[in-house]
């Protein structure tokens, strides 16, 4: 990265424009009704932007578009190594652009400058990765009995429509579109409304690299509507989701209709685990970490704290100490760990859960409640909180909280641990903290998640497969398991010897 932190934190402090449109078939454009609808900076409740509020009509035009890019276009004919070059192009561009995106970022999503700046680089990175990927993504050949010959080949699913939340707005595009237009895939992507920004950016910026029109393309406006039409479209091949677990299950029954291809990253009630052997004060800075970061808007939020008993006491007064001293604050300042819950729904929502936790018996030790925040009065902001005296059938440790509360609970042996682990609908992500090598294997074999951290905060990089177990959803991105998920397999199987086959023997 071309930049440093401190350059990045001297932003100018205004958006670059006050309007964004969708971008079909190369081309940016408004809504065909023409309306529009406002988007707010979390921090502030300012209106930053207008963009279009799209309709069916907008959906058929830009599946219409992906669909004659696919059938009649040359991306998907080019060489993978030429698609490669306009990936590591898309990386390249971002890169010289990586302040703005990861200002514009902030100011759409209220998110921290250390969130917006690891995501927009993890989103660079993807790019690169996947352009690295595609060029070894290849079919096989397989040994076959007599004059046979068999070779499979990967061909592109065709077009795909991509619904993405409003966590991570950026990193979330770049997970969909990457590995699909990778593969030769063409896309119809739906950013969450709150946050469609840096999606449209990151489709422009596709084009300047060289994706030919019709391959990107981003529709906005609301998800029951447009995305459900695109879930049910004809023309869609492919559905990639991520967002809520109900979401998905809607999204799963509408696209079976037409039988597509479907991927589903959903939700998440993660454990965190440590143990009597733990590292004490590297578990409670990850354990921080694997709670707050992102202000615990995070699918792998590690949101169940589970300590053995023996160390609850020494645990738990350390943890408690820091997550008071986490602070809240400027968006834009390096020192702020804690930024701006999404909405006013969203924080009404957490608190709805702090109080049916007080309700059903549990102790709230610090936060529990919105806090103003000076110079930020208008913005969307609640307290660090943890709750104590839980237990894993309570609401707050089954439902998805989506905001920066924590659970805590404690275990007396290895065995109790991964039963409480797995005791919840989710399987997303758990992480491990441990000396004990046996230990760790064990614990990391008995628990249903697709993602295991050990002695880490740390859940995924470029290249490492996310995804979930149970009704955390299915198939796993950000990794070379993706490509097979925007790509068939054909196989070829040719009769090779010297006489012609006749197998009934007439
Ligand atoms: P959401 O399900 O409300 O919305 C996600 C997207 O779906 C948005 O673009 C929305 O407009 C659209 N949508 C809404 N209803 C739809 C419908 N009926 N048909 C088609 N599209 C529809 O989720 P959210 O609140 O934006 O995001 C938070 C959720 O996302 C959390 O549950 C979180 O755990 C999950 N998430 C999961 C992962 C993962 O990788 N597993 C990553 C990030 C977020």
């Amino acid at each position: 990265m071309s930049q440093t932190l401190k350059e990045a934190a001297t932003f100018p402090t205004d958006m670059k424009r006050s309007e964004y449109k969708m971008v079909i078939n190369g081309e940016t454009v408004g809504a065909l009704s023409n309306e529009t609808f406002t988007v707010y900076n979390p921090a502030t409740g300012e209106a930053v932007a207008e963009v279009p509020k799209g309709g069916k009509e907008d959906v058929d035009r830009a599946v219409e578009a992906a669909r004659q890019s696919f059938d009649h276009g040359k991306w998907k004919r080019y060489p993978a190594g030429k698609r490669a070059r306009v990936l590591n192009k898309i990386a390249s561009i971002m890169r010289k652009r990586f302040n703005e995106l990861v200002e514009i970022e902030i100011i759409n999503s209220g998110k921290t400058l250390m969130a917006a700046q690891g995501q927009v680089m993890q989103a660079i990175e993807d790019f690169e990765f996947y352009a690295g990927a595609i060029v070894g993504h290849r079919g096989t050949v397989n040994n076959m009995p007599g004059p046979f010959f068999n070779y499979t080949q990967k061909e592109p699913i065709g077009v795909a429509g991509q619904i993405i939340p409003w966590n991570y707005p950026i990193m979330m595009a770049a997970w969909k579109i990457a590995p699909a237009i990778a593969a030769g895939c063409s896309v119809v992507l739906k950013p969450a409304s709150l946050t469609p920004i840096t999606a449209i950016i990151l489709t422009e910026i596709c084009h300047e690299a060289g994706v030919p029109a019709g391959v990107v393309n981003v529709i906005t406006g609301p998800g029951a509507s447009i995305g459900s039409y695109l879930v049910e479209h004809k023309g869609v091949d492919k559905v990639a989701f991520t967002g809520e677990t109900a979401t998905g299950k809607d999204i799963m029954a509408k696209a079976s209709e037409t039988l597509k291809r479907v991927t589903l990253e959903l939700g998440g009630k993660s454990p965190n685990l440590v143990f009597p052997d733990a590292d004490i004060d590297g578990a409670v800075d990850g354990s921080l970490f694997g709670i707050f970061y992102n202000t615990g808007q995070s699918c792998e939020a590690r949101s169940r704290l589970f300590i053995h008993e023996s160390i609850y006491d020494e645990f738990m007064e350390k943890f408690i100490d820091k997550t008071k001293k986490l602070k809240l604050g400027d968006p834009m300042s390096q020192d702020t760990h804690i930024g701006a819950i999404i909405n006013q729904g969203q924080l009404d929502k957490i608190h709805q859960y702090v109080e049916t936790a007080k309700k059903e018996g549990a102790t709230v030790v610090t936060g529990g409640e919105s806090v103003k925040v000076d110079g930020y009065e208008n913005g969307y902001w609640y307290a660090p909180t943890v709750i104590t005296n839980v237990t894993n059938d309570m609401t707050v440790a089954q439902e998805e909280i989506f905001g920066p509360v924590v659970v805590v609970m404690t275990f007396k042996d290895e065995k109790e641990a991964v039963k409480l682990a797995n005791d919840t609908k989710y399987g997303l992500a758990a992480a491990i903290w441990a000396k004990d090598q046996g230990l760790i294997k064990r614990v990391s074999d008995g628990i249903q998640a697709g993602i295991i951290m050990v002695n880490s905060p740390f859940s995924a990089f470029p290249g490492t497969p996310f995804g979930g177990y149970k009704q955390s959803g299915f198939g796993r991105e950000l990794s070379i398991e993706s490509l097979d998920l925007y790509t068939e397999t054909k196989s070829v199987l040719s009769y090779t010897g010297a006489k012609p086959l006749n197998p009934f023997n007439l």
